[in-house]
């Protein structure tokens, strides 16, 4: 009788082995990063057959020619396999960036004919910026949590939500999301939060989105976006991929498959320094809100523990002094890099009013007295060293 292993953690386990069980009986301990841009052909009938296939969304069986790469990689497709595992969906889409891949899915949804996009607010500045100005053929209607059922159309075609949202993380009840959205495919940007700590398609979500540049490289050295979601979504997003280019380099791929192995404990350190620091400039007289989902009081809806397994590594301050104090602190840390981007192994430091978020509306607009800061995996102690200087250079405005 065959037993299953008791994994106390199976997403860590898989985490270092998905995408990478066929290698032992290839011979190699590491994938092999395939970099051909074209593929020899069998024979004309087969290559045309094999392209048409891969032009339509469809996958090749193992003995079709990959034809050109733009088409299939096979670097690529391992990271999309064990991504999609580690987020609990069938199959997932790799592109060059989270805008790449967000664009694929607001190309996916117009081609359906559904150009009406409901949204909720505060979203990552690019993905807002995208909406807002109907770029890709989408009209887009700013929703809250609770409205998004009342703001579906007939043309209604995608929801999109984040969670936690970027910059101030603010939480939102996927599940109530989903079912306002009933048939409507929900969008949820899991960026920040990684399967690591939230699998939205439990939840209902359609489609989970990762803009890999982040937590999945974790090293700020390759940028990338992916897509998890069920075989019909994904078909539709391979073609508009193989059709508009968006695709992403294998190296890139090879990387980023490489940094789902130490994901999970890279998340966990690095929410552990966050918890230590939330607490701490909560206490700071220079500080006058902290906004992070392990502080009481900043998950109203206690979905910390029930949608997500823990509150992540970025958080948010606002610093007494408004605009001026906040610029003077993100100029004074030295540990700290003040520098765009989140997730890697350094601690990040921004000012999201002028920054990530400066092409949102004036109404959506984090305050100007907002910084957030992506925790690294450096001691917590010496990252507090460090605020607690840069905190003590602003000038007061008294
Ligand atoms: C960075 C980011 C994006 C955009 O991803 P790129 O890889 O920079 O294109 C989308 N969503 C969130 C939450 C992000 O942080």
């Amino acid at each position: 009788m065959t037993t299953t292993p008791a994994f106390t953690d199976p997403l860590s386990t898989r985490a270092v082995h998905a995408g990478r069980d066929d290698l032992a009986a290839a011979g190699v301990h590491v994938p092999p990063i395939d970099l051909s841009t074209t593929n020899p052909l069998p024979d004309v009938e087969h290559g045309g057959d094999a392209y048409e296939t891969m032009a339509t969304g469809g996958r090749p069986t193992a003995t079709d020619s990959h034809v050109y790469q733009r088409l299939w990689n096979p670097t690529v497709a391992r990271f999309e396999t064990a991504l999609a595992e580690l987020e609990g969906c069938e199959e997932a889409v790799a592109f060059a960036s989270g805008m790449a891949a967000l664009s694929a899915c607001l190309l996916a949804t117009v081609s359906a004919g559904k150009s009406h996009v409901v949204a909720v607010r505060p979203l990552y500045g690019g993905s807002d910026h995208v909406l807002a100005t109907g770029l890709l053929g989408t009209a887009v209607t700013w929703a809250t949590a609770d409205t998004v059922g009342d703001a579906i159309r007939p043309d209604t075609g995608l929801v999109v939500v984040e969670t936690p949202a970027n910059p101030t993380l603010e939480l939102l009840d996927l599940s109530a999301v989903c079912a306002q959205a009933a048939d409507v495919p929900v969008l949820v940007d899991n960026t920040f939060a990684t399967p690591v700590l939230q699998r939205p398609r439990r939840q209902g979500a359609a489609l989970v989105l990762h803009s890999a540049t982040k937590y999945l490289g974790g090293h700020g050295d390759v940028m990338g976006g992916v897509v998890a979601a069920g075989p019909e979504w994904s078909s539709r997003l391979r073609q508009v991929r193989a059709l508009t280019g968006g695709l992403l380099h294998p190296i890139a791929a090879y990387q980023l498959h490489r940094g789902l192995q130490t994901l999970t404990i890279r998340v966990r350190a690095q929410q552990d320094g966050a918890r230590r620091l939330a607490e701490w400039l909560a206490e700071q007289p220079a500080v006058d809100a902290v906004h992070y989902p392990g502080l009481a009081g900043c998950d109203p809806q206690g979905l910390v523990g029930r949608q997500m397994s823990g509150p992540g590594a970025v958080l948010a301050f606002s610093v007494r002094g408004g605009y001026a104090a906040a610029a003077q602190v993100a100029d004074a840390v030295q540990l700290i890099t003040h520098a765009v981007s989140l997730g890697g192994v350094d601690s990040l430091i921004q000012h999201p009013a002028s920054l990530t978020h400066r092409p949102v509306a004036p109404e959506a607009r984090p305050a100007a007295s907002v910084l957030r800061l992506s925790v690294g995996l450096e001691d917590p102690s010496d990252l507090i060293v460090d605020l607690d200087k840069a905190l003590g250079a602003v000038t007061p405005t008294t």
